[in-house]
Parts: C-alpha cells; structure tokens; sequence
C-alpha cells in the first residue's frame, strides 16, 4: 500500500539483521514540494529511492528529508539518499542536529557496543554521521510543506531530539520510534532515552485525535481505536518512571 492517504506514501523497512525504518514521502505530488522522512538502514538507499520512483513520483520534486531522529536504522542510508537528491534539505530537531553538527555519534548508535558491531558490519568510519543542518526543528511549530500543514511535536524519552510528525486534516501521526501498532513503545534504555519523559511524550500524543497511525517499524494501522495512545500508556506506566 504504498499510497496511505493523498499527500502520504509508505515506502516499508526492510528488515536484515539490523532493522530498517520505515520511509514516508509527504506532500501533494503537483506541489512538487515533497518531503521524505527517515531514509533508513545503511544500504537501503537504492531500495528506498527505486521505490520512490516506482510510485511516478521525480526525486527533484523531493526538497527535503525531515527525521523523526536519528538513530542508525533511520540514518544509516541518508549520506546514499543525498547522493541522489544532492539539493535536499536537512530538517532535524535541535536537539540531535547539535551533536551531529559536531559529529558526535553517540545518538546515532545508542551505545557503545552497537557502534562497534555497525561500523564492523558495515565498514563505517567514525565520523561518518557528521551532518550540516539547514533548519532546526524546536517542537511547536507548523510545518507549510506540500501544500499541508503538519505539526511538529516533541517527545524525548525513545531519544533526546525525537519528534512527531502530526496531520490534522487527516488524523495522521508519523511518531517515529516512540509508539507502534499493537500497544508497543520504543526503547528507552539507549543514550539520551528516559522512561519518564517517554511517559510525558506519550500523553501529548495521547492529546491528539489520531486515526493513522505511521510508525517508524511494524505494521501501519489506518483505523486506530480512539484513545490507543492513552491505553497503551496505561500499559507501560509501571515501567516509565
Ligand atoms: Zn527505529
Ligand atoms: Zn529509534
């Protein structure tokens, strides 16, 4: 189902040993003023551009890639994905476009030890996350981009900088790793994650009407039971302090 809603493209993660995340292309196709958000795993950048084309959709209508955050499995194909759209912007939350501007890695991998077994696996140096940021995202803000108006929203907790992506015409939240189909929640035992403010990030998302849900991994649901957020919380609380 590559096409979830007009104006919002599902490009899935495909999976190897480490996962990939999901892709989504946002905007309306004729405001040739597209928006891709969370290019994926290392070696997915083919993958994630031939789909992209499969859909008719030109790579020079694509201005911009906007992360949720960026953790190795959604910025692990963005230097690829640059290569191919050499114009587009870099839109990161403050919070992680700082460190990347610095070229600290340590959001990227999360910890340690998962950066050793990814620059193995994949042959990448240090310093190869090192990114310049052409606007940084503070949470609060709206978003004019392909003629829709989408929400920025900050929830920290999976990690420092993550954000949500929130279309309110359509009821559509892009949350990054912080929520998933079937009552799951990202992790929050990596670098810059904490359970309590995952808990608060939860309940601002628990305050919007939200009917798609487009999580960075596992299934997309379009019919979300009202009030999911706010039980899968309940869920989770004991766990979140
Ligand atoms: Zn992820
Ligand atoms: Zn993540």
């Amino acid at each position: 189902m590559p096409k979830v809603i007009e104006g919002v493209y599902f490009i899935p993660g495909q999976d190897e040993m480490i996962p990939d995340s999901h892709t989504y292309v946002v905007g309306n196709p004729s405001s040739k003023d597209l928006s891709l958000i969370d290019p994926g795993l290392t070696g997915k950048g083919n993958y994630k551009i031939e789909s992209i084309k499969k859909m008719g959709i030109e790579l020079s209508d694509i201005k911009r890639v906007i992360m949720t955050h960026t953790h190795f499995d959604h910025i692990g194909c963005l230097s690829e994905i640059k290569k191919k759209i050499q114009d587009a912007e870099l839109w990161i939350h403050t919070l992680e476009a700082n460190p990347l501007e610095k070229g600290d890695e340590r959001t990227v991998y999360g910890m340690g030890m998962f950066q050793k077994m990814c620059q193995m696996q994949y042959g990448i140096k240090p310093g190869a996350f090192t990114f310049q940021i052409d606007r940084k995202l503070q949470g609060g803000e709206t978003l004019e981009i392909g003629g829709m108006n989408w929400e920025v929203i900050h929830i920290p907790g999976h990690s420092l900088g993550s954000i949500a992506l929130y279309y309110k015409p359509q009821k559509t939240l892009i949350p990054g790793d912080v929520i998933y189909a079937d009552y799951a929640i990202g992790r929050y035992d990596l670098y810059g994650a904490n359970g309590a403010e995952l808990k608060k990030s939860l309940m601002r998302l628990a305050k919007q009407d939200i009917e798609i849900l487009l999580p960075g991994h596992n299934p997309i649901v379009t019919k979300l039971q009202s009030n999911y957020v706010l039980q899968t919380v309940k869920q989770w609380e004991a766990y979140l302090e």
